[in-house]
């Protein structure tokens, strides 16, 4: 017997009951975006292998276990892009768009793919938004990132909820120089490690300031602190930053064992953290990579950006229900027509309103049917009203109007006066 088809495990379809509050996300974040002057870039979702693994780094979680990789037909090997820096590095760097230190400011947005264990939160196709700045060295486009961030979680109603987490790991030698002695510390206190943490001492030390497991996690209460670490010019850049958040007003924590997942970060890194999901709590994760696009075969050109989960934004909106109550309404009008002579006319009539009325959500019944199965789906389409088009109105070349949610009488509208009659109770979007 065949298996029934089904979706692969940790990739999810969007039904089209949860598209609304999804485009309600997706545009509130674009239009905030385009209003900071950032630009959208679209890249592929697959690219070469080598790309992710020499711009995240071989020993980290994505690269060693995490990538869907695979060869194509010509022996390539090619991977599902696990996030989005790495291809918008790889495009500005194509196409020369930095070059003679011009400034970019763009976002991106799309799926992302990583072999992870799926939870709530946690998936293996899951969605980004994220900006990327180029060519700007200055702690106030790192804060001008996080402003941006701030405001979107006000016009979603989520401020309350999120919690700023801000570190700084220096410039290359002084995170060089903190690496040492924590590796140190660490290698003093082997015994108590958790294994991971033991073998990530050897390949990528500062991700065992990442462990999640209790013991290694009572070791470094007492490790070295990577503030007492930084380099001048990071410190200057770190005060910076808090400056202009402290006069932004936005409330932050310094958190010295951030470090986050992938290898590339320098100076700034940052989370947004809520405790209303469970493990899964970071819902939007960045930083400066001011050595990334020179790694990748580039001149030395400053960088900093983030990314944000969608889907845990999305469980987050729920969870705090701040779900719009208007985005789920798609319809504005129904219109029930009786007969065959009545379907013609209100197809001709529907068609000339829509000339006339081009952001009118009208909605035609289809498939006949009697005037109370007619009326019910009026109903629950959601619509605020219902066009009634039968032989009688027919014959006098009116329509029947009738307010669904309790707004007034039901009348005739004569059908050259339908759209502007319309046009005075439908707010137009
Ligand atoms: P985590 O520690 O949760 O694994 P990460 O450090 O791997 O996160 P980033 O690569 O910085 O995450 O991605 C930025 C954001 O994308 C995360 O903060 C999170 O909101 C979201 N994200 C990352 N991985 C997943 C996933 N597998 N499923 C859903 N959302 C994810
Ligand atoms: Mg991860």
């Amino acid at each position: 017997m065949s298996k029934s088809l089904q979706a692969i495990r940790g990739m999810n379809d969007i039904l089209p009951e949860q598209t609304p509050l999804w485009r309600y996300f997706e545009s509130t974040v674009a239009r905030l975006c385009d209003n900071y002057g950032y630009k959208q870039i679209r890249t592929p979702i697959v690219e070469f292998t080598e790309l992710f693994k020499r711009s995240i780094g071989e020993v980290t979680d994505i690269v060693e276990k995490e990538m869907y990789t695979f060869e194509d037909r010509n022996g390539d090997s090619l991977t599902l892009r696990p996030e989005g820096t790495a291809a918008c590095v790889r495009a500005v760097l194509e196409h020369g768009i930095t070059g003679g230190g011009q400034t970019q400011k763009m976002w991106y947005i799309g799926p992302m793919y990583r072999h992870e264990r799926p939870q709530k939160g946690r998936y293996r196709q899951f969605h980004q938004i994220g900006c990327e700045v180029f060519n700007l060295d200055g702690p106030d486009i790192d804060a001008e990132l996080i402003v941006l961030t701030w405001r979107l979680w006000g016009q979603l109603g989520i401020r309350d909820a999120v919690k700023l987490e801000l570190n700084s790991l220096g410039t290359s030698e002084s995170r060089g120089r903190y690496r040492e002695a924590l590796v140190e510390y660490l290698s003093a206190h082997l015994d108590k490690l958790d294994e991971d943490s033991q073998r990530r001492l050897k390949t990528n030390p500062l991700r065992v300031l990442d462990t999640k497991n209790a013991d290694t996690q009572a070791v470094l209460v007492d490790a070295p602190k990577m503030a007492d670490y930084l380099d001048d010019e990071s410190r200057v850049h770190f005060d910076g930053l808090k400056a202009r958040l402290d006069a932004a007003g936005i409330p932050y924590v310094i958190n010295p064992k951030l470090v986050r997942g992938l290898d590339y970060y320098s100076k700034t890194v940052f989370e947004w953290v809520t405790d209303k999901l469970g493990a899964q709590g970071t819902v939007c994760a960045g930083g400066r990579y001011d050595g990334l696009v020179e790694q990748m075969g580039g001149k030395p050109t400053p960088g900093v950006g983030f990314a944000m989960g969608i889907e845990r934004l999305i469980l987050l909106l729920e969870t705090l229900e701040q779900v719009p109550e208007e985005i789920s309404r798609q319809v504005d009008v129904y219109l029930c027509a009786f007969g065959e002579a009545a379907e013609l006319a209100a197809l001709a009539l529907s068609e000339k309103v829509r000339d006339q009325l081009p952001n009118l959500r009208l909605q035609i019944n289809a498939g006949a049917g009697s005037f109370k199965s007619q009326f019910k789906k009026a109903d629950k389409s959601g619509a605020l009203y219902a066009l009634i088009l039968g032989d009688d109105e027919l014959g006098q070349q009116v329509i029947g109007f009738k307010p669904l949610r309790g707004q007034g009488e039901q009348q005739n509208i004569a059908f050259d006066a339908l759209a502007a009659h319309l046009a005075t109770c439908v707010v137009q979007g």
